[in-house]
């Protein structure tokens, strides 16, 4: 059994390990192999804008047609990722993608300061390391983190049967969204016991909010919008000057750096009894 004030450790992927989204390198790469690529470029091009628009911040009178955070991620999945994700299927766009291909690119994604050295850290503490990633290719994700976690639970891109190196376009899925990660870090809480969670945005708000840590990583707009207006408890103590254990043990923890991730679980106490510590939602 872990001493450590946490038994297992949860990490978002993209934007929370790596400085990028590696969504768009990775198409890129595959319109990039086509022979008449310059059209589907702008395909790609134009449903990332599409997207962007959507999920970036929004005036707060949006928040007021939803009566809670739950069924305010509920809808941004229905009306912004899942039909984005859509598009991605039927146009192919990830079409043509080799195995080995993924693993590279997921190995040269260049990574936050540290992650690695905290990762390490926590697994030399007994800690489990899982990485729970809406990301397409799981693929990707091995490469490059997939010397330092215990599990990683994401999406995979299919491959052909005449060819099971290469992908189809098509992707099985598994975590497409904020509940799907809610979910995870439900079992693993289960499974584990006291369980961190760390995430940037809003697919990662139910499970942060879960987590006997949760932790928002960066300044998502939308992500912060959504905790202000639903009242959730949350303490951005990316000064390290804010944070007072009996006060705000429970509330969602802002840090911007994985050096303050560090620095966080090394001098935070989790209460001593039994009950789940964290009441957020
Ligand atoms: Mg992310």
């Amino acid at each position: 059994m872990a001493k450590y004030v946490i038994s297992a450790f949860v990490a978002d992927f993209d934007g929370t390990v790596t400085e990028q989204d590696t969504i768009d390198p990775m198409a890129r790469l595959a319109i990039g192999q086509l022979e008449q690529s310059d059209a589907q470029l702008e395909n790609w091009l134009s449903l990332s804008r599409q997207y962007q628009s959507q999920s970036t911040a929004v005036d707060n009178s949006f928040f007021s047609e939803f009566s809670s955070l739950e069924s305010f991620v509920s809808n941004f999945h229905k009306t912004v990722e899942m039909p984005a994700l859509e598009q991605v299927v039927s146009q192919k766009f990830l079409m043509g993608l080799k195995k080995e291909q993924l693993h590279q690119l997921g190995q040269k994604t260049k990574k936050k300061k540290l992650v690695e050295q905290v990762l390490i850290k926590l697994r030399r503490k007994s800690v489990r390391i899982e990485i729970l990633s809406a990301n397409w290719s799981t693929d990707l994700i091995i490469g490059a983190v997939g010397d330092y976690c215990d599990l990683i639970t994401a999406n995979d891109l299919l491959f052909t049967n005449e060819d099971p190196t290469t992908t189809t376009g098509e992707i099985k899925l598994k975590i497409t969204s904020a509940q799907h990660k809610l979910n995870r870090i439900e079992q693993v809480m289960n499974t584990y016991g006291k369980t961190a969670f760390i995430g940037d945005s809003i697919n990662d708000i139910l499970a942060i909010c879960r987590a006997d840590i949760g932790i928002l990583i960066g300044q998502n707009q939308l992500a912060r919008q959504a905790l202000g207006y639903f009242e959730i408890p949350f303490v951005d103590i990316q000064l390290r000057s804010d944070y007072f254990p009996d006060i705000h043990s429970g509330s969602v923890i802002g840090l911007s750096s994985w050096s303050e991730v560090d620095f966080f679980l090394k001098t935070h106490k989790l209460p001593t009894n039994d009950e789940p510590s964290n009441s957020s939602l």
